[in-house]
């Protein structure tokens, strides 16, 4: 719901600044999804309301749940006929939810799913907050034990490709007057955009940083990721050493660990190498991601590949953790999303 709008709106028709106090409550501490629910609010003005300022602007146009982890899969619908996926996962430390911050992405890695389905357009800031806002919903009306206490921007899209609506989102997401997710539990990961690693930096040095790596040889990592032919692993190198300078804070480097693409003792040597080469290196860690099967992808996932991964990495000092994949069996783990056509389940 816009906020904004609502409360100039209230403003302009004379009603008393402590409907505005309760209708906030209600949408972000009851997780309430209909003006019916709002019984603290009197019946005439939420009927005036209800046409103008929904809920949520998005419709649930089909939602998974996972048999073999704590991990859920929804697919939303905007008025525009777009449609993103959003993921709302549990390793047992609370609930996070996975935003998109795009339909579609424009970077087009060729191991991701959402790559494959092209770009559409840029997510608001509202359409994003929306996507928590569905699961806070969802929470609730399932009676779901621990809220949701983090948000990754892992879904679909490059968060630095849609920067303006993204910091927007993140106020809107940490503000107390809204869902009041502290930035120290906002997570945005790029494909390795510089500009948007600096400025980050500086506008919301909270936030947390991840950068997908994948491999520190150019070649490969431009094959993988076309992103790197104009941004390559020096200038990313350069980035990260400015955003640490300024932010003093941890950095996290995304491996999806590939069989026979980028997990050999000749890989690990050099990821060694080049995390050592960086100034401020002891902030780096690197989170080691089984490669989750994509339909027509060449890349498997590989068993045990990751731990073997992390084992040479250990040793040499460099932190390393092998990431539990949650949701693979529904297609929300990372590399997987896309606004598929799937039936509700
Ligand atoms: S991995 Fe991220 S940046 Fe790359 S295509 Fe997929 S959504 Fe886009």
């Amino acid at each position: 719901m816009d906020f904004e709008k609502l409360k100039t709106h209230l403003a302009a028709h004379g009603v008393q600044k402590y409907r505005l106090t309760q209708i906030r409550k209600a949408v972000y501490e009851q997780g309430v999804r209909s003006w019916d629910q709002m019984s603290a609010v009197p019946a005439p003005l939420r009927e005036e309301l209800a046409p103008q300022f929904p809920m949520l602007s998005c419709k649930l146009a089909a939602l998974r749940i996972s048999k073999v982890s704590d991990a859920r899969k929804a697919l939303l619908e905007f008025k525009d006929g777009a449609r993103i996926e959003t993921v709302l996962l549990n390793a047992g430390s609370g609930w996070s939810v996975c935003v998109s911050s795009q339909v579609g992405c424009p970077v087009r890695c060729v191991f991701c799913a959402t790559g494959k389905m092209g770009f559409k357009r840029n997510l608001s800031a509202i359409e994003i907050e929306e996507q928590v806002l569905f699961w806070l919903q969802h929470v609730r009306q399932e009676k779901l034990a621990q809220r949701i206490s983090s948000v990754v921007f892992m879904g679909m899209g490059e968060p630095f490709m849609n920067y303006t609506e993204v910091v927007k989102a993140i106020g809107l997401i940490s503000s107390h007057d809204g869902l009041g997710i502290g930035q120290r539990h906002i997570s945005v990961s790029t494909s390795g955009f510089p500009r948007g690693i600096m400025k980050l930096a500086s506008d919301l040095p909270q936030v947390n940083l991840a950068l997908s790596l994948h491999t520190v040889d150019d070649l490969e990592r431009s094959r993988l990721m076309p992103i790197n032919r104009r941004f390559g692993l020096d200038d990313l190198k350069k980035a990260l050493e400015l955003y640490i300078k300024r932010t003093k804070r941890e950095v996290f480097l995304e491996y999806a660990v590939m069989a026979g693409h980028n997990d050999s003792p000749a890989h690990a040597r050099k990821l060694i190498e080049w995390v050592r080469s960086i100034s401020g290196s002891y902030l780096l860690h690197v989170n080691l991601i089984p490669c989750n099967k994509v339909k027509g992808s060449q890349f498997e996932a590989s068993t045990g590949d990751a731990e073997r991964f992390a084992a040479r990495l250990l040793p040499a000092g460099v932190k390393a953790t092998v990431r539990k994949s949650l949701g693979h069996d529904i297609a929300a783990a990372c590399g997987q999303l896309a606004a598929g056509s799937e039936g509700k389940r």
